[in-house]
């Protein structure tokens, strides 16, 4: 077994804020079948540490950032999990990033920097029972592990992967913070930590990293321009020999409409008519011939919902729908709200994880208008209950949809979905007038649909992907 240390701020089912949760918590299951030990590390939040219920010492540290910590070694569903605990950096209320007046915590440098220093001590030994081959670090947040193993003891015998699941987080912390993030002023420079005169974690990880990935073919190549890399194109485009994109997977158990608790079953299209009504209900939506199309999103510029709004008449005038689920910027939040005041929309601001499984029963169609999405969960989790995605063409989305065309529609491959380019209102309009057009031939629709449901989302084929490059880094033992 190939022994992996992956390294998150977040992981389901324990702490979740988005997409990054969801894929650090299935990869380990995924990959155990593929010869691959992954154990988790994840800072010792409230809710992680209550979830704990105790947990085994395994290490003790006496200044991590500023206070003392441990090293704590647990299994939460089926997570083989370690636990830093350190109350300093991380035993306090309201967001796992965000306080509640609704800004980064002051020291999220230094919280996530003990996070990734811990890994690479993990990497050097700190346990005395297991050792990494392998460190693989998400996002800004794990970014300096790769960095802090560049420099330590473990610098050659411990291989690093760091993946971007969203580049817009990029983890600065002013050039002040060098030495309590205990780096070297030596890798201050362009070629190192230093983006614009302030320290970048994420810069660090894409700098040391042995390999990086992110979660998608077309995000990775996205990435290498302007529109996309979000400053960081460069140093990616100096990397891209060691840049690939793996699609992220689905928990094909949890989003089962088979056998979903939270609605009522089913394994046909057809069977999503009881799953309609009942949303319908919930919602306060009358019966209606358009489609009933639904979102559910963090909302913000990304997600492109601001076009949703836009475009919207053209799917009320024919007759669609709108169930809208989701939280974030307040001036969306308000537009959304001030939308519902129609009979055909209808909103609820929250986070609520059994209502998206009863809109993803009941929807026909998903709508996903994001302006980058690097993979995207919601289109797949879509495609699995046969609610049609309709997409922006861009990232993950462009490789999981195959969008309606007369070829596709014919025969092969075969259409799942909608797409749209460029992400405009204008656009978006185009694509849901196709919906609504396409959801009027009931034989069509249903053929997309159970294309749709065919369409494998499941983990194997990425799972397969990450053991494949674990397994061609240098020194590891296939
Ligand atoms: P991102 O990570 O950019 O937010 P993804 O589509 O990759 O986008 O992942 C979002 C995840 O969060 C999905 O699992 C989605 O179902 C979930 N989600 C987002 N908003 C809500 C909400 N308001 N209620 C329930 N689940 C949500």
């Amino acid at each position: 077994m190939t022994r992996v240390l992956s390294v998150t701020s977040e992981c389901a089912p324990l702490v979740k804020t988005g997409g990054l949760a969801d894929v650090a918590g299935a990869l380990p299951g995924a990959l155990a079948g593929a010869g691959v030990q992954m154990r988790t590390l994840l800072p010792g939040y409230p809710a992680v540490m209550a979830a704990l219920d105790g947990g085994e010492v395994c290490a003790r540290l006496g200044d991590c950032f500023g206070g003392a910590a441990r090293v704590l070694a647990a299994t939460v569903a089926g997570l083989d999990l370690l636990v830093l605990d350190a109350p300093h950096l991380y035993d306090r209320g309201a967001g796992i990033y965000l306080s509640d007046t609704g800004r980064d915590w002051p020291d999220n440098p230094e919280r996530f920097a003990a996070l990734s220093w811990v890994a690479a001590e993990i990497a050097g030994g700190l346990l005395p029972d297991w050792r990494p081959e392998i460190v693989h670090a998400h996002d800004w947040q794990g970014g300096l592990a790769p960095c802090y193993i560049a420099r330590g003891p473990a610098a050659g015998q411990v291989r690093t992967v760091l993946t971007i699941h969203n580049i817009a987080f990029q983890g600065l912390a002013p050039a002040s913070r060098l030495s309590a993030l205990r780096l070297s002023s030596a890798d201050f420079t362009p070629e190192g930590v230093e983006y614009w005169g302030q320290i970048s974690a994420l810069k660090a990880g894409l700098v040391f990293a042995d390999r990086i990935t992110t979660v998608s073919p077309t995000y990775a190549e996205e990435l290498l321009t302007p529109e996309f890399g979000m400053g960081l194109e460069g140093v990616l485009a100096a990397r891209r020999n060691v840049l690939s994109g793996i699609l992220n997977g689905i928990d094909t158990c949890i989003w089962s409409p088979e056998a979903d608790p939270l609605i009522t079953p089913y394994a046909r299209p057809e069977g999503k008519a009881a799953n309609k009504s009942a949303l319908r209900a919930e919602f306060g939506l009358p019966e209606a011939d358009g489609p009933l199309c639904i979102v559910i999103s963090r909302m913000t510029e990304q997600k492109g919902l601001d076009l949703l709004l836009d475009a919207l008449p053209t799917l009320l005038d024919r007759g669609g729908q709108l169930a809208v689920l989701g939280s974030g910027d307040p001036v969306l939040q308000a537009a959304f709200e001030r939308a519902a005041r129609h009979p055909n929309v209808a909103v609820r601001i929250g986070y609520d994880e059994a209502l998206s499984h009863r809109m993803m029963a009941g929807g026909d169609a998903i709508l996903v208008p994001s302006r980058f999405e690097p993979c995207g969960l919601t289109q797949l989790y879509g495609l699995r209950y046969g609610t049609v995605p309709l997409v922006a063409l861009t990232g993950g989305l462009a490789d999981t949809v195959i969008p309606a065309t007369h070829a596709t529609l014919a025969g092969k491959p075969v259409a799942t979905g909608i797409q749209f380019h460029p992400v405009t209102a204008q656009a978006l309009g185009n694509a849901l007038a196709r919906l609504c057009a396409l959801y009027a031939q009931p034989k069509l629709w249903r053929r997309m649909q159970r294309n749709a449901m065919a369409h494998p989302v499941g983990w194997d084929h990425s799972a397969a992907a990450y053991a494949a490059l674990y397994k061609g880094l240098p020194g590891i033992a296939t």
